[in-house]
């Protein structure tokens, strides 16, 4: 499956580098036109990351002939895997009659209707090019609809990259932290004392029914339930981000979990692996976008409704049967079995967390994989760089071994795998998680 880099017990930063040289001198080119080489800060990892030549199922090869098993599907979005025939055949035959047009197509009317039928309490929607837009269109459509400013989210969570959702980092101004309320994951009673006071200036509380930056942890159903009362007894819109968790179920989280959000923010899977976002919900809040009406919200997007993105979706949706998100669960319930077992097996100090196709391994118990991610709270700044030091290792020590995932241990299953791909991982996982932990370098 995989042309191994390197066949002795060299450190890993030396196999990975020695294995890559086309990726490190693509690298060093790009450093002078990309800041830090990188125009996606999610995906630099150290030494470089390698550079892909082509994905085709669940592998990728980069430039140098390497192949790897995609754990990771750009990050979620692609559940069938790379090139899928039915997603290339929807593409093509869209890209030879056009790729985009300041006008609407039959294909977004019908992804439109494909994510209404799955999502009953998406009555209307809004199609925009990445789940950042998704979230910010969400948000600033629930305090259009309240008349309130604040908004409240969950530590840790990731929403993308706009301001709110960013509160704390540079260049977002300091006085918009007093614009958002900070809430505890899965703690009702956290949520009450937080907010305590302040309910009628909340305008919405924004949360991942599966928190994936944060470490892929699920909420429990009776949180989520019970946020749905508090937040519906105060007046306030619940917002569901189902950027990842869309993809655990034919009506994505909310259908497996049984709420309804008043609205949600969806992305990666619902474009079949090209740009794309969307934000719907109830028809009464949706409406304030309607251009009919006088004092409408002005959503712009030159990418909005993208035909080509629009045919992959509806190819990718529609491959979807209930069987396969079944069969996607069952070999994600295989790979966090497996891993659980092993770590136990070899007594180390690991455990896995997820949903469905989704899981995160997480390496020692000094920082969470949140601040391993993003370097905020967690731990203080020693604990969270020796666990960014794990993660690395573990991290590179997969790659060289021919598996593809997040630099921080997170990932995700594609239809294109099957056992033997997830016991292959599982193996490789549980030695590259001891040679991590060990600080040592994998056999
Ligand atoms: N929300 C969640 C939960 C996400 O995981 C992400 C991205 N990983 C986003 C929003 C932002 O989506 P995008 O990267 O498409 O802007």
């Amino acid at each position: 499956m995989t042309a191994p880099i390197g066949s002795t017990r060299r450190d890993v930063v030396e196999r990975y580098e020695t294995g890559t040289p086309r990726s490190a001198a693509l690298f060093e080119r790009a450093v002078r036109v990309l800041p830090g080489g990188s125009t996606r800060t999610t995906i630099y990892t150290d030494p470089y990351p390698p550079y892909i030549e082509r994905g085709h199922g669940a592998t990728l090869v980069d430039v140098d002939g390497n192949a790897y098993l995609d754990f990771l599907g750009n990050y979620t979005s692609l559940i069938l895997g790379h090139a899928h025939p039915e997603v290339v055949a929807a593409v093509e035959e869209q890209v030879r009659r056009g790729s985009a047009f300041a006008a609407p197509t039959r294909l977004e009317v019908e992804l439109a209707e494909e994510i209404h039928a799955r999502v009953p309490a998406i009555e209307r929607l809004r199609f925009t090019n990445s789940g950042t837009e998704a979230t910010m269109f969400a948000l600033r459509l629930a305090r259009a609809h309240t008349g309130r400013d604040v908004i409240a989210k969950f530590a840790g969570a990731y929403h993308g990259t706009h301001d709110l959702a960013m509160t704390g980092s540079p260049g977002v101004p300091e006085r918009l932290g007093g614009l958002v309320v900070e809430l505890p994951f899965n703690d009702l009673a956290g949520v009450e004392r937080a907010v305590a006071g302040r309910e009628p200036e909340i305008a919405a509380i924004i949360i991942e029914p599966i928190q994936g930056v944060a470490g892929m942890i699920p909420a429990e159903p009776a949180f989520l339930a019970g946020l749905r009362d508090y937040t519906r007894r105060h007046g306030i819109l619940l917002v569901f981000d189902e950027v990842i968790a869309f993809r655990v179920a034919p009506g994505g989280a909310q259908g497996r979990y049984g709420v309804d959000p008043d609205l949600t923010a969806l992305g990666k899977i619902i474009g079949g692996g090209y740009p794309v976002g969307a934000f719907g919900g109830r028809a009464e809040i949706m409406d304030r976008l309607d251009a009919r009406r006088p004092g409408a919200l002005v959503h712009g997007g030159t990418f909005n409704g993208n035909p080509v993105t629009a045919a992959a979706g509806l190819a990718t949706l529609r491959h979807l049967t209930p069987a396969r998100y079944e069969r996607l669960a069952e070999l994600g319930d295989r790979l966090r079995d497996g891993l659980a077992a092993g770590f136990a097996r070899e007594g180390l100090d690991a455990r896995v967390t997820g949903v469905a196709s989704l899981f995160q391994v997480h390496l020692g118990s000094g920082a969470d994989a949140g601040s391993i991610a993003t370097g905020r709270s967690g731990g203080d700044a020693a604990t969270v760089a020796a666990a960014r030091a794990t993660a690395r290792r573990f991290y590179l020590s997969m790659l060289v071994g021919g598996f593809f995932l997040a630099p921080r241990g997170m990932g995700a299953l594609m239809t294109p795998m099957a056992e033997p791909d997830v016991d292959g991982f599982v193996l490789a996982a549980v030695g590259a998680a001891r040679a991590a932990l060990d600080g040592a370098t994998p056999r």
